[in-house]
């Protein structure tokens, strides 16, 4: 960490008081500021609403000077602008969305000394004229917002933003943060080797919501389970996510059948019914919304108590930007998600079906194969998800893992079977299939294809299928296995399966949960 003059330290407690009216600095924000100070350029990355903005703004006032913020929108400029002028800052926006007096009147006052911040897309900052007039201003710091929109990971490329990668030649000066709340590796190696040619420190934080339980568990008939994990939690706030339109309207019709106040939500809905429901969520309590990803946005509601996913989310980023809208006002909230080998198959035929490029559907690959893994981990969940966002972390002890942690065993001789079964029947099948085999089920397609005279055939068949099936997920988490895109959703192995299958490594899987539960009920 950055150690700062007592001086520069003193002023900068004094900015967050006397300027912004805030006693402490929230968790991760200091760090960001101090190596500000210390001249040192940044990559912040926090989620929306941990306070990203002082991040820049209190370093920039500590410093004096003149700060130079990129921002992609309008909106966001004039809300900025707005927010300090409210604390008594001068600050200015020059933008297209006013009129050219406007913009001289600001750029006046940012020339004469008097603005303390100065906002800007890309597009008008990175021309000569406007690099070499701010060259001649004492330019004490620039910001960076959105700064994810420099990469094409990410999901917001802008290519003006491309152009800011000549910002760190251009004004040597003054250290550069860039701020952004999208965090998967992938884009912030791509934000840093852009701006910074890869030298710039890296802060992640704020990720944590300790008051949420996380828990995941199998699916199996989802219905009856929503249905009494809601009836269990009556008069409480809850979002449910479910995959489709049709699971929303199922779901919500159901839970309204069993008496509950259940709103469904999604993009086929007339707007003035969306809005309606969206009021009811909003000004009462205990109205439980059904939603697919369409809901949410936006949506501020500090006693939502449970968020619960019917199916698997698309991505730990959708997984964590949905929970977190549980326990908005810090009071424990809980959030649950079911999730089975199907959702992973209707998200890659998702992905498959996209009309994207080859890299970027393998890049969302990529994230459906991290969610699978912290579906299937056996450690903390938070500490898992916490680490895909970057953020270092203990066991939590409020997540199902951390209160009930899986009893682990040396799953090499069940992995071995159930790779062997996929290598003999040509790595085409799924794994209901591949179940079926291992326990001994005899169907048609079994008999018809002679997979009854395979070796491993009913080699499992002392265990049920829903444990097996438990082993396949397991197989997929760990890369052993892997779900195809396409109409089955057929089971292949990978390099890794092959050596696990060939004898040259083992496997550590974990029991199968509904079993200690019952265990545990039983003692
Ligand atoms: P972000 O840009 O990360 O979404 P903001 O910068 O808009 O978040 O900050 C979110 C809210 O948190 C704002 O209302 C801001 O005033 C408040 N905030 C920021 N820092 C602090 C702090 N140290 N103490 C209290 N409130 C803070
Ligand atoms: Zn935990």
């Amino acid at each position: 960490a950055a150690v700062l003059p007592p001086e520069l330290a003193a002023e900068k407690w004094r900015v967050l008081k006397a300027t912004f009216g805030f006693d402490a600095f929230r968790p991760g924000q200091e760090p960001v500021v101090d190596a500000l100070l210390a001249g040192r350029d940044v990559l912040a990355v926090m989620p929306t609403g941990a306070g990203k903005s002082l991040c820049y703004q209190a370093p920039a006032l500590t410093k004096g000077g003149l700060a130079v913020v990129v921002s992609p929108l309008i909106a966001l400029m004039d809300d900025q602008v707005a927010g300090l002028r409210l604390n008594g800052v001068c600050a200015e926006a020059i933008h297209s969305g006013r009129s050219r007096e406007d913009n001289v009147a600001s750029w006046r006052r940012v020339a004469s000394g008097e603005a303390r911040f100065v906002y800007m897309a890309p597009e008008r900052l990175m021309t000569e004229r406007m690099l070499g007039a701010l060259g001649r201003l004492p330019v004490s710091l620039i910001a960076i917002d959105e700064a994810h929109c420099i990469s094409q990971w990410g999901h917001s490329f802008r290519a003006e933003y491309l152009t800011l990668g000549r910002l760190r030649e251009a004004l040597p000066g003054a250290p550069i943060a860039a701020l952004t709340a999208t965090a998967d590796d992938g884009t912030r190696a791509d934000i840093l080797d852009k701006l910074f040619g890869g030298r710039a420190q890296v802060f992640v934080s704020g990720f944590d919501r300790p008051n949420i339980a996380i828990s995941v568990t199998e699916k199996a008939d989802v219905g009856t389970a929503i249905e009494r994990f809601v009836a269990a939690r009556p008069g409480l706030s809850g979002v449910i996510y479910r995959i489709s339109r049709k699971k929303v309207e199922e779901t919500a019709a159901r839970l309204q059948a069993a008496g509950v106040r259940a709103f469904a939500y999604h993009a086929g809905m007339e707007a003035s019914e969306r809005a309606a429901a969206q009021e009811t969520f909003l000004a009462e309590s205990g109205v439980v919304m059904v939603a697919t990803v369409a809901f949410g946005m936006g949506i501020d509601k500090s006693d939502v108590r449970y968020v619960l996913h019917g199916d698997a989310p698309g991505s730990l980023e959708a997984y964590y930007q949905e929970i977190g809208r549980a326990g908005r006002d810090g009071a424990p909230a809980e959030a649950l998600m079911f999730y089975g080998l199907e959702d992973v198959r209707t998200r890659r035929r998702f992905i498959d079906e996209q009309d994207s490029d080859p890299e970027r559907k393998r890049v969302e690959a990529r994230r459906l194969d991290a969610l699978v893994g912290f579906c299937e981990t056996i450690s903390c969940r938070r500490q898992a998800l916490l680490a895909y966002f970057g953020e270092a972390s203990g066991p939590c002890g409020n997540c199902d893992t951390c209160l009930d942690p899986p009893e682990v065993v040396d799953g090499t001789r069940d992995a071995r079977l159930l790779l062997s079964l996929v290598a003999a029947t040509g790595e085409r099948f799924g794994a209901a299939h591949i179940v079926a085999l291992a326990v001994g089920h005899l169907s048609e397609t079994v008999t018809a294809r002679g997979h009854d005279r395979l070796p491993g055939f009913a080699k499992g068949a002392d265990r049920p299928a829903a444990e097996w099936r438990g082993v396949v997920r397991q197989l997929v988490a760990l890369g052993a296995l892997k779900v195809e895109v396409g109409a089955y959703g057929g089971l292949t192995l990978t390099e890794r399966g092959g050596r696990i299958l060939d004898g040259a490594e083992g496997v550590t899987l974990a029991k199968p949960r509904e079993k200690r539960r019952e265990r545990r009920r039983m003692t």
